[in-house]
C-alpha cells in the first residue's frame, strides 16, 4: 500500500535528518496521489514546496525506491487548500524550537539559515505559540521514583504509553515543586517521540486563559475553539488558576468536553484533589475528577536521597554519600528546593576550586537551613507526637520510663533531630533536661524500629508529613 511505504519512508528519513528538520518540513507533505512510477506529494506553500524538492526530494526517491522498486520519481507539488490546517496543525504539534518555516521568507534569504534555527526571539513570540515550551530534562529518564509519587508516575506512563485513552481526564495533583509539571513534560516527550504524527499540546491554565481573552477580543473564539479542539492530548498544567475566572472555566468546560467526546486524552494538574479546588464551578469539579485522579505526597527521606544522587549523577559530579544524606534530611520542602541546594553546593565548590565538604554545604546553604529551621519547632513536634499518641504533653519531659510513653518520646526525639537543626544536647535539654546520649539512642532505636516495623514506619512517616505540611 502507498500509505504504508510513505509512512515508512517518513520514519527513514526522520531518523535521517532528525526531530526539528522533520517537523518543519517533512511532517507537513501529504500524499497526493501517484501515478505509474510517480508518488506525488503535497505542501502547503511554494516556499516549502522549493525548500524540500532541493533538500530532500531525492532522498525521498531513494528511499521510496527501496520500499518499492517501482517508483522511480518524487513529484513535489503545492496544495494551498491545505495550507490553513497543514499551519495550524504544526502550530500545535511543534515545540517552539523547531520553527514553522516561515511562508513569507524569500527562498534566498531562507536558504542560508538553518530549517532548525530557533525561532526569532521578541516580545511576542512566547504569546504567539499556541502551547508552551516543554523543558528538555522533564523526561521519564530523569524522574526518580519512589513510595510518594509512584502511582502518579505510573499513572503517567501509562497515558503515555496507551494508544487509547484509558482514563480521562488523568488528574495530577499536589503540592508545589513535588514534580507535577515534570511528569506532564515526561508524557509530551514521550508521545512525540514515539508517535509525532499525534498533536500533543501542553500549556499553563494562566496561557490558556491568556489566548482566550485574547480570542475574544479578536472576536476569533472560532478559531479559539477549532485549535484546542483538534488537538489528540491536551495538558492544562496549574488548572487552580482558574479559579474564580468564570468565562475562562466555561471555555474550558466546553473544551473538555469536546475532546472527551472525541476521545482525545486530556491531562490536568493542580495543587490540590478536584474536590478541594475552590472557586471552581461544580459541573467542571466533578468532570475533572471522572477519570484517574492521582496525588503526589511530600517527599520521603529515601525519595529525596535519590533524586539527589541522580541529580549529582547527571550533573557529572562526585558528592559525598555523607552530604547527600544530609541535604536530604534538612531540605524537605519540595523537589525544587533541594535541587537549588545541591546547585548550589556544587557551584560554590567549582566556583572555589575545592571538594564539596559537609563543612561547606552548611557554610553555603547556611539562610536555606536556618530557613528550615523556623518552619518546625521542637515543641511542635512534642505537641504533634503526644496528640497523635493521645498522652499529655508533659510526658514528653517527664522521668516516666513506661513503653506506652517512653516511645512516642523516642519517636518525638527521633523527628527533631530529623526536622531541625538542634544538637543532640539541645534536644536533650528540651526533653526534659536528658542527655545527648538518650536522644542518639532514641535515633538509633526509632531506625531499627522502622525497618522492622512497616506498621511503625509508616506511622513516623505519617508524623513526618503531618508536621511538614
Ligand atoms: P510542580 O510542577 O509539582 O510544582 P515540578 O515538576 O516543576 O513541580 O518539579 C520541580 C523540580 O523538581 C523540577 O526541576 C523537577 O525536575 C524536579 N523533580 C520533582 N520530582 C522529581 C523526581 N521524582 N525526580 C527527579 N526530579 C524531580
Ligand atoms: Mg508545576
Amino acid at each position: 500500500m502507498v500509505k504504508s511505504e510513505w509512512d515508512r519512508v517518513k520514519v527513514r528519513l526522520k531518523d535521517e535528518v532528525g526531530d526539528a528538520a522533520y517537523r518543519s518540513w517533512l511532517r507537513p507533505i501529504t500524499l497526493h496521489g501517484i501515478s505509474d512510477d510517480a508518488v506525488r506529494l503535497a505542501l502547503p506553500t511554494r516556499f516549502m514546496r522549493d525548500w524540500v524538492n532541493t533538500h530532500y526530494a531525492e532522498r525521498i526517491r531513494t528511499l521510496w525506491g527501496a520500499e518499492n522498486p517501482a517508483i522511480r520519481n518524487v513529484e513535489i507539488v503545492v496544495e494551498a487548500a491545505r495550507a490553513a490546517a497543514v499551519k495550524a496543525v504544526a502550530e500545535l504539534a511543534a515545540p517552539r524550537s523547531a520553527a514553522e518555516p516561515a511562508a513569507n521568507v524569500t527562498p534566498l534569504a531562507a536558504k542560508s539559515a538553518p530549517p532548525c534555527a530557533p525561532a526569532p526571539v521578541n516580545g511576542n513570540a512566547e504569546n504567539d505559540e499556541l502551547g508552551a515550551q516543554l523543558d528538555p530534562r522533564f523526561t521519564f529518564k530523569n524522574f526518580v521514583v519512589g513510595k510518594p509519587n509512584e502511582f502518579a508516575w505510573a499513572a503517567a506512563r501509562r497515558v503515555a504509553e496507551a494508544d487509547q485513552v484509558s482514563f480521562n481526564p488523568l488528574f495530577l495533583y499536589g503540592g508545589v515543586g513535588l514534580g507535577k509539571t515534570h511528569l506532564m513534560h515526561a508524557i509530551a516527550h514521550h508521545i512525540r517521540e514515539r508517535n509525532p504524527e499525534r498533536s500533543v499540546l501542553y500549556l499553563s491554565a494562566e496561557k490558556f486563559m491568556y489566548r482566550f481573552i485574547r480570542a475574544l477580543r479578536g472576536q476569533d473564539t472560532m478559531s479559539f475553539k477549532e485549535q484546542f479542539r483538534s488537538v489528540d492530548v491536551l495538558m492544562i498544567d496549574d488548572v487552580q488558576f482558574i479559579a474564580g475566572k468564570d468565562a475562562t472555566q466555561e471555555e474550558f468546560f466546553h473544551t473538555f468536553n469536546a475532546l472527551v467526546d472525541q476521545s482525545r486524552q486530556i491531562v490536568i494538574s493542580a495543587d490540590k484533589s478536584p474536590s478541594d479546588l475552590e472557586g471552581i464551578e461544580e459541573r467542571l469539579r466533578s468532570r475533572m475528577a471522572c477519570g484517574l485522579v492521582a496525588d503526589i505526597h511530600a517527599t520521603t527521606y529515601e525519595l529525596r536521597l535519590g533524586i539527589l544522587q541522580s541529580k549529582a549523577e547527571q550533573m557529572g559530579v562526585i558528592v559525598p554519600e555523607k552530604v547527600m544524606e544530609f541535604l536530604a534530611h534538612k531540605i524537605i520542602s519540595n523537589v525544587r528546593e533541594l535541587e537549588g541546594a545541591l546547585n548550589r553546593v556544587v557551584a560554590h565548590s567549582q566556583l572555589v576550586g575545592r571538594a564539596i565538604t559537609l563543612e561547606t554545604t552548611q557554610e553555603v546553604l547556611q539562610d536555606l537551613l536556618r530557613a528550615s529551621d523556623r518552619r518546625i519547632t521542637i515543641e511542635e513536634i512534642q505537641k504533634k507526637v503526644a496528640e497523635h499518641f493521645t498522652i499529655k504533653l508533659a510526658e514528653m519531659s517527664s522521668a516516666r520510663r513506661s513503653r506506652q510513653v517512653a516511645r512516642p518520646r523516642q519517636i518525638a526525639m527521633y523527628l527533631a533531630k530529623q526536622l531541625t537543626s538542634r544538637s543532640l544536647p539541645e534536644i536533650g535539654r528540651k526533653f526534659g533536661g536528658r542527655d545527648h546520649t538518650t536522644v542518639m539512642h532514641a535515633v538509633k532505636k526509632v531506625e531499627e524500629l522502622k525497618e522492622a516495623d512497616q506498621n511503625f514506619a509508616e506511622d513516623v512517616e505519617l508524623l513526618r508529613r503531618m508536621l511538614q505540611g
